[in-house]
């Protein structure tokens, strides 16, 4: 742990570095696969912090990787820089006030979450030279976490096989090692096709599309009651045939999205629905054509990992926050809604039983200690691409508060919060929390066994149920 101050100092040295690049990448606000200027920015950084850089990965423009050292141990930070349709929002502003309207946003507050890799690989090399360490440390540049799971690319094509440690990180309202379980997703489009006719002069020559995403959907909806409840299927129309109701709808289509426990239970789902669009299909003498176009495993938190990230995390904690900052995030904390304060107040009843103590936490405006969640809890109902990595190498995720107690995920209150100092002071805090944890693993062959043996332990003898067809290919759809 005596490494702790130095890294805090070598961290402190280039924070501005780190900071800009946060408030640059949050001003680009750029979608899935289109994150050029986001991916140049990280690049532009790390090539001047003297790492390599290889840009364009699996078929990925906005992927990358920056290395350093050679040789064993291979470590591995993740970052995203994918911002979120529709969540544009001016910053610091308490009323939803977007910069561009309908525009994208940091809602998910991906801008900190590079940075925070970033700040950490560098460093860690800083760390590694001075000290005449051995092995090779890489920044992945992950694109397309959001709705097209980037990483499951990078996996297919190999990109991790020779990673030793993976750390990983999310902003949030709460400093914690992530337990994982996010669900496993696939994406998959169901396009129909028919023949149009009028639809009164001529009915019995139309074959309708639209008909048959009706019914596929009913056969979907009849089907939730024989599945696991811990699995979720939405479906959105992407093509309902048009605006006419006097013509028979020859095109429609849908999009499904279809989340279980784990990569094998969500298979089963797209085997059955396949079977209900082939129905409807067959029903509606309409043709269907299945298109997968991404997919996300279930995430692998490892034990090992999370024990190097907690004790890290409360050596650093609590932070300082001026009056201004604790102002700040008051008035962030007066947009929570009743029901999310309700659901505060029980975690802190949890962790502190029915005590004054509790009461404070409950109604601090900023989570400012160590959140110990319990090994083998889950996590919440999404799904993250960190999960594909979790299964080809051991990995956990970190998360610290940069945001308000209570601020909701993929909403303009979260894009507000993104430029602040106390998101700053987050992303600097997981930066030093993965740095250090790095550092005890480049240094300790036997920590890096003992964390492979809890991934192995974890898998069960599973291995990595490659979710993506071989054809598919990351794309904007
Ligand atoms: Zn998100
Ligand atoms: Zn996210």
């Amino acid at each position: 742990m005596e490494h702790a101050s130095r890294i805090q100092q070598l961290l402190d040295n280039k924070k501005k570095i780190f900071t800009d690049l946060n408030d640059e990448v949050w001003e680009y606000a750029e979608p899935r696969f289109a994150e050029y200027k986001s991916a140049a920015a990280h690049c532009r950084v790390m090539e001047a912090q003297g790492f390599r850089v290889k840009q364009g990965l699996a078929g990925e423009e906005t992927a990358f990787i920056a290395e350093y050292g050679s040789g064993k141990p291979v470590i591995a930070i993740l970052g995203e820089y994918d911002a979120l349709a529709g969540l544009s929002q001016q910053a610091d502003i308490t009323e939803e006030m977007p910069v561009v309207e309908g525009g994208q946003g940091h809602g998910c507050g991906h801008n900190t979450l590079g940075a925070a890799g970033a700040a950490a690989i560098t460093a860690l090399k800083d760390y590694m030279e001075e000290n005449n360490l051995p092995g090779t440390i890489r920044f992945y540049g992950c694109p397309a976490e959001e709705n097209a799971g980037g990483k499951a690319f990078l996996v297919r094509d190999g990109l991790f096989n020779d990673v030793d440690i993976c750390l990983a990180y999310h902003p949030s309202n709460m400093n914690l090692a992530d337990q994982g379980g996010s669900l496993a997703n696939f994406r998959v489009f169901y396009t129909f096709k028919g023949t149009s006719s009028h639809a009164a002069s001529a009915p019995h020559m139309g074959r309708s599309a639209l008909d048959a995403c009706e019914l596929m959907n009913v056969g979907c909806n009849y089907m939730r009651e024989h599945m696991i409840p811990e699995a979720r299927v939405h479906y959105a129309y992407t093509n309902v045939g048009g605006t006419a109701p006097n013509v028979v709808q020859c095109d429609a289509q849908l999009l499904y999205a279809m989340r279980a426990p784990t990569v094998t239970q969500v298979k089963e789902l797209y085997d059955r629905l396949e079977k209900i669009a082939k129905g409807a299909a067959m029903m509606t003498e309409t043709e269907v054509t299945i298109r997968q176009v991404a997919a996300y495993a279930n995430t692998i938190a490892n034990d090992v990992i999370n024990e190097r990230y907690e004790a890290y995390l409360e050596k650093f904690l609590p932070l300082d926050y001026t009056e201004e900052e604790m102002e700040y995030l008051r008035k962030f904390y007066a947009l929570v809604p009743d029901t999310a304060k309700r659901s505060l107040a029980r975690t802190a009843e949890k962790l502190f039983g029915r005590t004054e103590k509790a009461k404070e936490v409950a109604n601090s405006p900023i989570w400012n200690f160590l959140y110990r969640t319990p090994v083998g809890s889950t996590g919440g109902k999404g799904s993250n691409d960190v999960g594909d990595v979790s299964w080809v190498c051991p990995t956990s995720i970190v998360r610290t508060a940069c945001y308000a107690s209570g601020t909701t995920g993929h909403h303009w209150t979260k894009t507000a919060q993104g430029k602040s100092s106390v998101c700053h002071k987050g992303m600097l805090l997981a930066a030093a929390v993965m740095a250090c944890t790095a550092v005890d693993f480049l240094t300790s062959p036997e920590l890096i066994a003992q964390a492979r043996e809890n991934w192995l332990d974890r898998l069960g003898g599973e291995t990595y149920p490659n979710p993506l067809p071989a054809d598919c290919k990351p794309e904007i759809w």
